[in-house]
């Protein structure tokens, strides 16, 4: 099993500082994360909208600010688990915690949880066959681009997400099939635009996605127009889905944390400490009088937690974390 001084349950913003933090102050932590990639909500929710209340960025795209996290996190070579939900929490030895997830346990002395919202779960495409060409065809968050150059890939969703993905994979692909169930799109204005220049796209709307069709590979799609209820078939070897996500916090409800309200973990704000020994919380998921859901904040949080981390890992460490400019043997080398 693997052993860590600190398990970040949750790759986003507030996770992402956290895994730079504790690298900074020697540290060994490990990020886990239910999506196959970093940047929580940023990436998942808003990539393309611009956040203007971040420290040090009169604007930032939350794809901007995500990227600029993980360079920092990854900077200090935290270990990766990603595409892994932490599902349940036990005692492990020596007053340590034994993680239970989806792709088996870990052990670390200490736990700060920095779930958000809760582990964010693609919304599945409802069309027959696409579950049997789930990560063979089907694709919730897009593989490598070049993995779709010369194919045919229809991307499904009406919003800012789908738009940039039809973008992107047209810039790789043969032809992308944009299949969204009404004639409006949600996204940015200038998206749409961007994508009507495109040769490679195009746009199937009122249709909607009814089944994914195929032997080893994928090979057609059925779609369904809506407004005459006649069906097509269009060859394609890839669908990719721009539906969005949902959060759920579920597992964590049984961990025995105190919990405020149904979606946040009650927190001493002076240490970040929950009601477990060893197990601190910040971001979005905790919650104290006073709190305010910001990534600011969260940063904040993530300042005020390391110090307690520092000295439950070390007691011999006591006082408040040195500045790091007075730490430049832990600095990264990139
Ligand atoms: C549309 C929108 C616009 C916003 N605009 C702003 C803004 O302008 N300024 C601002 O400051 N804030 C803004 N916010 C809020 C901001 O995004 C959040 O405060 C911030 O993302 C919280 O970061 P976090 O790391 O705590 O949680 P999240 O970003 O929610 O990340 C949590 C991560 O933990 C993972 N996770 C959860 N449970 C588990 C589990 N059991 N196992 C493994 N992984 C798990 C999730 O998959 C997720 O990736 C906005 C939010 C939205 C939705």
């Amino acid at each position: 099993m693997d052993q860590y001084d600190l398990l970040i349950v949750g790759g986003g913003p507030v996770g992402l500082f956290a895994a730079a933090m504790a690298g900074l102050h020697g540290i060994r932590a490990a990020i886990v994360e239910s999506l196959p990639e970093l940047g929580g909500q940023l990436t998942a929710l808003y990539p393309e909208k611009r956040i203007f209340d971040v420290a040090g960025f009169t604007a930032v795209t939350g794809a901007d600010l995500a990227e600029a996290l993980i360079a920092q996190a990854l900077a200090y070579r935290p270990a990766l688990h990603l595409g892994t939900t932490a599902e349940t929490l036990a005692a492990g030895e020596a007053g340590g915690w034994v993680l239970g997830t989806s792709e088996g346990a870990l052990a670390a002395r200490a736990i700060l949880v920095t779930a958000g919202l809760g582990a964010f779960v693609p919304r599945r495409l409802p069309a027959e066959g696409a579950e049997a060409f789930e990560g063979r065809g089907v694709y919730y968050i897009p593989p490598a681009l070049r993995e779709f150059r010369g194919k045919d890939v229809v991307v499904v969703g009406g919003g800012d997400t789908a738009l940039d993905w039809a973008w992107e994979i047209a810039q790789h692909a043969r032809r992308v099939y944009l299949v969204h169930r009404r004639e409006e799109f949600r996204a940015q204005p200038g998206s749409l635009d961007r994508i009507r220049q495109l040769e490679a796209v195009h746009l199937k709307t009122s249709c909607e996605l009814r089944a994914v069709r195929g032997g080893d590979t994928l090979t057609s799609v059925v779609l369904e127009h809506l407004t005459d209820g006649g069906e097509e078939t269009v060859e394609a070897q890839a669908v990719v889905s721009g539906l969005g996500f949902h959060a759920q916090l579920g597992p964590l409800k049984a961990w025995g944390l105190e919990f405020q309200g149904s979606h946040a973990i009650a927190v001493n704000p002076a240490t970040m400490a929950t009601s477990l020994p060893g197990i601190y919380a910040a971001g979005d998921i905790a919650a104290y009088p006073g709190k305010v859901k910001l990534i600011a904040t969260g940063f904040g949080e993530v300042g005020i937690a390391m110090g307690p981390i520092r000295t439950y890992l070390h007691p011999e460490l006591k006082g408040a974390l040195p500045h790091s400019t007075n730490l430049k043997s832990a600095a990264p080398s990139r």
